[in-house]
């Protein structure tokens, strides 16, 4: 049954990350993600059903528009592929379970935040707060369906936990944290604090960790300055894939005397 779900999740999963590409490129942008339709970003051409398909147009195209030839960022088909195999990984890690589907919105906000920080420095509120609205209130569901108050309380706890204490490093010093990480870390308290306080940690010290060793890495390797900004966003959607999925291994890993 599982299985079903999996492929459930998958398809679901591609739909979702064509989605995330208009999110992606839109948002920033501050156009409609509703309409008009989508077209090529060289010759402005409508892009058709068939040429609309998540993965599988691109590589029939081979990556380049039908009507100009003029190359299609890979980021289309990784972003449509990410979301499917998160959301797999999703069907795997919580089975039948009434928080599923705030997971999979967590996923798909994640996913979307990363690149938009990624591209263009931003988390913007446009994504975040839909996110946080969606995630809390299927949570809320959640508890309702399974009685799992206390969980939802340690879930918001987590993310008033987790916002403030980014709020507190935002307000000593802008540099060190931009307040769409404050948001961003208050979305993510509250989706990793369902799974417990600890996993809601873990996630959080991932994302310092990873932001800290690609930072030394770039800073040696002079990609960037020492001065530069870092889309901090990516570590934290980092650290709560690998939290999500890996949390409570690590936790035990660690608190085994
Ligand atoms: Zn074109």
């Amino acid at each position: 049954m599982t299985a079903f779900l999996a492929v459930a999740c998958g398809l679901f999963g591609l739909a979702v990350g064509s989605f995330l590409n208009v999110v992606i490129h839109r948002v920033p942008r501050k156009e409609s993600i509703v309409q008009p339709r989508s077209s090529c970003p060289s010759c402005h051409t409508p892009i058709t059903n068939r040429d609309n398909i998540p993965v599988l147009s691109w590589l029939l195209l081979r990556g380049k528009c039908r009507t100009c030839s003029q190359p299609i960022s890979p980021r289309y088909p990784l972003v449509e592929a990410a979301t499917a195999a998160l959301f797999v990984g999703g069907a795997f890690r919580f089975g039948y379970d009434w928080s599923l589907p705030a997971f999979l919105v967590l996923f798909a906000g994640l996913l979307a935040l990363a690149f938009t920080d990624l591209e263009h420095l931003l988390l913007p509120i446009r994504i975040v707060y839909p996110v946080l609205f969606l995630e809390a209130a299927l949570l809320v569901v959640a508890a309702l369906a399974t009685g799992q108050w206390s969980r939802l309380g340690v879930a918001a706890a987590s993310g008033a936990v987790a916002a403030g204490s980014f709020y507190l490093l935002h307000a000593i010093n802008p540099h060190w944290m931009a307040f769409g990480d404050v948001r961003l870390a208050g979305v993510i308290g509250l989706g990793l604090g369902w799974l417990g306080a600890l996993i809601a940690l873990v996630g959080i010290f991932l994302a310092f960790l990873f932001g800290a060793l690609v930072g030394v890495v770039l800073i040696a390797t002079k990609k960037i300055g020492p001065k530069a900004r870092i889309p901090f966003g990516v570590f934290l959607a980092a650290g709560a894939f690998v939290a999500i999925y890996a949390g409570h291994p690590l936790v035990h890993l660690y608190l085994r005397p």
